[in-house]
């Protein structure tokens, strides 16, 4: 799916709100994906099919249900916005629950010098450029395990990659365009372990339009060496797809961990790291930069953001990439909202984005220079704007600049002292936010509200995750 497209579906589809118990009342379109999808990937699955028996309850309201504590949504039974939302992403066609096809148990592969061959090709892309995602998605495994791929040229090979459509021989038709992006089976003779990609996609190298080949495929091989899908929104082998950069992608934690769960540590000296996926109400959360967004609020953390919208009460964790697969993926410096011009300006080292709700405006990245901050000063920690005045303040280490939104310039007499103007609130702030006539500064695990008017702490007690409502 494009990413416009997907993101056109993510912002039409949250905020109203429309719910109605399966099978009844829906209209018959969202009905027909929502029979579809728990057919698809919620059907094999013992605890479930128990379930059926034991409760006598509608075997689709469980299944939904299922469906609804895998991706962490609301468990309600019913086909609502958020879920319909989930469904309608595109991603793998491996079951989230239960044993995929063929294989039962928890089959490995006994063997640590595995080969593979690729059948055939996609006319997407070139040969070449196909062979590299391939083999670039196996060092994705081989540097976190003791596992090593070779490539056969000829000879049968423990996984096959080809490239199919629709009815291809293996009782999972793929579906064309979208949808379903590819399969693959877990470890074991004949088909196990092999990985087929749906031909109905456009596969590339890159981001924008299509499907990166390199990430489908790392996840897929995921499936190959024996691991299921996990729960774990950042994690490789969560279900539905998301684009990352990438030259910048890292093999997440909970990945990492379920591989050496199956075949062990490599063996080298530093062990391998991933990051992990950050949760709003761990105590220990701290964030990278946070604005308010036409009423609602974002906090951006490493590659996530989480995005509260005042009248949900719960908050949405999204990568960065999913919605501005642009802007750097990782690692937002500052953030603030220009309440006048409907503005928000994002910030990463010495350069600066500009959103119009969620567009990023064409010309963009621009360099700090042109605010008007000297050479010397290389990121920004933390900026807000008060509407009131006009003014945007801009945190850098101890001192602060402020920039005058109507006349578009930076003022004279700055930087100043945080300490002198901001009393209580210590250096390197993490991220402030303008909300609610408050200032907040964020620093570590600690949120402080400011009055703007006594120029005085208002309260200092508040956990930095305390307007996520946790
Ligand atoms: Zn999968
Ligand atoms: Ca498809
Ligand atoms: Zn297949």
């Amino acid at each position: 799916m494009h990413p416009p497209i997907l993101l056109f579906l993510l912002l039409s589809f949250t905020f109203h709100t429309y719910a109605a118990p399966v099978g009844q009342g829906n209209k018959d379109g969202d009905m027909d994906i929502v029979k579809k999808y728990l057919d698809d990937f919620y059907s094999s699955d013992p605890v479930i099919i128990g379930q059926f028996k034991t409760k006598g309850s509608d075997p689709m309201t469980e299944k939904l249900k299922a469906m609804q504590r895998f991706f962490k949504l609301k468990v309600t039974g019913e086909a609502d916005t958020e879920t319909l939302e989930v469904m309608m992403k595109a991603r793998c066609g491996v079951p989230d629950l239960g044993q995929f096809v063929l294989t039962d148990g928890n089959p490995k592969w006994k063997h640590t010098n595995i080969t593979y061959s690729i059948v055939n090709y996609t006319p997407d892309m070139h040969h070449a450029e196909v062979d590299k995602a391939i083999q670039k998605a196996f060092e994705v495994w081989s540097n976190v395990s003791p596992l090593t791929f070779k490539k056969l040229e000829t000879g049968t090979a423990d996984i096959i990659i080809s490239f199919e459509r629709r009815v291809h021989g293996d009782n999972s038709p793929f579906d064309g365009p979208d949808g379903i992006l590819a399969h693959a089976f877990q470890p074991g003779p004949y088909i196990g372990g092999d990985a087929h990609f749906d031909e109905d996609e456009l596969w590339t190298s890159q981001g924008g339009r299509g499907r990166n080949l390199f990430l489908v495929a790392a996840h897929e091989l995921g499936h190959s060496l024996g691991l299921s899908h996990s729960t774990d929104s950042g994690a490789l082998m969560y279900p539905t797809y998301s684009y990352t950069e990438p030259s910048a992608f890292k093999l997440p934690q909970d990945d990492i961990n379920g591989i050496q769960a199956i075949y062990g540590k490599p063996d080298v000296a530093v062990q391998p790291t991933g990051p992990t996926t950050p949760e709003a109400c761990d105590p220990r959360t701290t964030f990278d930069a946070v604005t308010s967004l036409r009423g609602e609020i974002m906090f951006f953390k490493g590659r996530h953001f989480w995005r509260k919208h005042p009248q949900l009460p719960d908050v949405e964790l999204y990568f960065i990439s999913l919605f501005w697969p642009s802007l750097p993926a990782t690692g937002i410096d500052a953030a603030y909202e220009n309440f006048e011009e409907d503005l928000v300006f994002l910030f990463k080292g010495n350069k600066y984005w500009v959103l119009n709700g969620y567009e990023i405006l064409s010309g963009y990245p621009r360099s700090i220079d042109r605010l008007g901050f000297p050479r010397t000063v290389k990121k920004i920690d933390a900026a807000f704007s008060d509407p009131e005045s006009g003014k945007t303040y801009f945190f850098v280490g101890s001192k602060y600049w402020r920039y005058d939104e109507i006349t578009h310039s930076m003022e004279r007499g700055y930087p100043k002292s945080i300490a002198r103007n901001f009393e209580g609130v210590g250096p390197q702030i993490d991220a402030a936010l303008y909300h609610d006539g408050s200032i907040y500064f964020f620093q570590g695990t600690k949120l402080i509200q400011f009055d703007h008017d006594s120029k005085s702490v208002a309260q200092k007690t508040q956990k930095s995750n305390s307007l996520l409502n946790c």
